[in-house]
């Protein structure tokens, strides 16, 4: 098994990969990597979302970058703005133990003057669209002509989006001595052009196995009324021992809502949004790494920088817009050879995009039920036992209470005894209603009917002892674009429909 140390990456970069619960490299890094940390070189990597690229070339990237040197050294493009802030995410990650390389991700529906602003000082890293980065270029705020790297992210997504034009217009500001590393999930006839006007003899590195980043990671599913998804939380939360695990919601508000309801009812429960102070998201995030919280409710943007290994559950509250983001988020779970659920929370009108995620991502996803309260019970009770029998009693009672308590139950036969403890257990539980929070209407026109009879049932993969809302038995824990009338409308992927689906309660 080759191991990231062989790779001739900086010991900064090893320090944060081992952090963040990478164990080995994938395919795709073991491949690319020794090629792009060794010298001149250009590139083809034909991989897609998934198969962990990014660090592919953001490793070798970071790592060759020379802080000292006071100009724009690595240019990433990307088609869509969301897989922009993704890139400059896990950069800005990546870089934590590397002196002073500065990172900026500038891109289409986001005010101008605070990118241009930012590009004031060194960035030694532009994470940009193509649209919004040559008005940048004749604004003078960005100069490429000191380039040492020019990476093509997702080439054919931005071919496909039409922005041939503004690749030769971008490419013609870069010197020609920079290497260019261009990736790509297909090797179309346009692709091959630009590979043959841009490129020098290129190393091409193709791997075909789509989500191998993501093998340890179940992917599930369950269909809920948006009014019920609070509830259905709440239950998967109990049914599932040590669960720790971040929510991902749309918006401030419903992560802020969300959080109140969970602490209300005794969950070691916080929101992580883009209103809170640096100092407030320092403390949450404290919290939740000493485990004083166990369940992180955040939006996509917050939750960026969220350098945690050990999550057991990713909680998808509400899907993302864009399929990338559900990777994304799914991959913060499943780490460092643990295993790590990530469930889906839909309408019942929602499941087609279930089909569109498998296919897109290449994972497969299982149908689950949200646990009933009997479930519930029965998981509770079943812990109660296992903690029960561990439970040491040498000399730990005293012998004449012993023999007193014999006595008061003296006639009762070891079964009545049981029926009795575990009825009294069962009095302790505070389970809410018992409805059944599964919505199985029918999916309604454009749904996808596939998945409607292997409903599995929600233990798959949950495995051993369930419930601890809080730790103990018990204790139920204290602590409680606007697209911005820019020129450029292809910038971000769905250009008008997410104009109205963003507003600014959003992040
Ligand atoms: P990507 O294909 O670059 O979009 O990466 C998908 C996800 O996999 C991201 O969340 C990465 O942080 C994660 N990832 C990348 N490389 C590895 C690795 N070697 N081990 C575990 N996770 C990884």
């Amino acid at each position: 098994m080759v191991t990231f140390e062989e790779l001739g990456l900086s010991d900064q970069i090893l320090k944060v990969l081992s952090e963040l619960g990478f164990e080995k490299p994938t395919e795709i890094q073991e491949r690319a990597i020794p090629e792009l940390m060794s010298g001149d070189v250009d590139m083809i990597g034909l991989a897609q979302t998934g198969t962990g690229k990014t660090a592919a070339f953001g490793l070798p990237l970071l790592d060759r970058i020379d802080p000292k040197e006071k100009f724009t050294q690595g240019l990433i493009l990307a088609p869509t703005r969301e897989l922009g802030k993704q890139i400059a995410e896990q950069l800005a990650i990546f870089s934590k133990y590397l002196e002073r390389v500065n990172v900026l991700a500038v891109y289409g529906g986001a005010p101008i003057h605070l990118q241009i602003k930012d590009l004031r000082r060194t960035q030694h890293v532009i994470i940009a669209t193509p649209g919004r980065l040559i008005d940048l270029i004749k604004r003078k705020a960005v100069h490429l002509d000191q380039l040492k790297f020019l990476i093509l992210d997702e080439a054919d997504e931005m071919l496909n989006m039409g922005f041939k034009d503004e690749l030769d217009k971008i490419l013609s500001y870069t010197p020609e001595d920079k290497q260019t590393w261009l990736f790509s999930a297909t090797m179309a006839a346009p692709i091959k052009k630009i590979v043959r006007k841009y490129m020098d003899n290129p190393v091409e590195v193709k791997v075909n196995s789509k989500n191998e980043v993501n093998v340890d990671i179940e992917h599930q599913f369950t269909t809920v009324r948006q009014r019920d998804k609070a509830e259905a939380l709440t239950r998967f939360l109990d049914i599932h021992s040590g669960t720790r695990g971040v929510v991902f919601c749309r918006t401030k508000r419903d992560t802020q809502n969300l959080a109140e309801v969970l602490v209300r009812k005794n969950y070691k429960a916080d929101a992580l949004h883009g209103d809170l102070s640096q100092f407030q998201r320092d403390r949450v995030m404290k919290r939740f790494k000493a485990n004083d919280i166990n369940v992180l409710i955040a939006t996509d943007v917050a939750a960026r920088g969220i350098d945690v290994s050990d999550l057991s559950h990713v909680f998808h509250y509400d899907l993302p817009d864009d399929n990338a983001y559900y990777t994304h988020r799914s991959g913060r779970t499943g780490r460092a050879g643990k295993k790590g659920i990530s469930i889906s929370f839909l309408n019942v009108s929602e499941t087609y995009r279930i089909k569109r995620l498998e296919r897109e991502l290449g994972i497969r996803f299982n149908k689950v039920s949200i646990p009933s309260t009997a479930d519930i019970a029965e998981s509770r009770l079943e812990g109660w036992c296992i903690d029960t029998l561990q439970q040491k009693t040498n000399g730990r009672v005293d012998e004449e209470l012993l023999e007193k308590i014999s006595l008061i139950f003296g006639n009762l036969s070891k079964e009545e005894l049981i029926a009795k403890v575990v009825v009294s257990e069962l009095e302790k539980l505070d389970l809410g209603g018992n409805r059944d929070l599964n919505d199985n209407s029918p999916p309604r026109r454009g749904a996808d009917r596939r998945h409607g009879g292997g409903r599995r049932d929600y233990r798959g993969g949950g495995g051993g002892r369930r419930f601890s809302r809080g730790g103990g038995r018990d204790s139920r824990g204290g602590g409680r674009d606007s697209r911005g009338g820019g020129r450029d409308s292809r910038d971000s992927r769905d250009g008008g429909r997410r104009s109205s689906s963003y507003n600014r309660n959003r992040y």
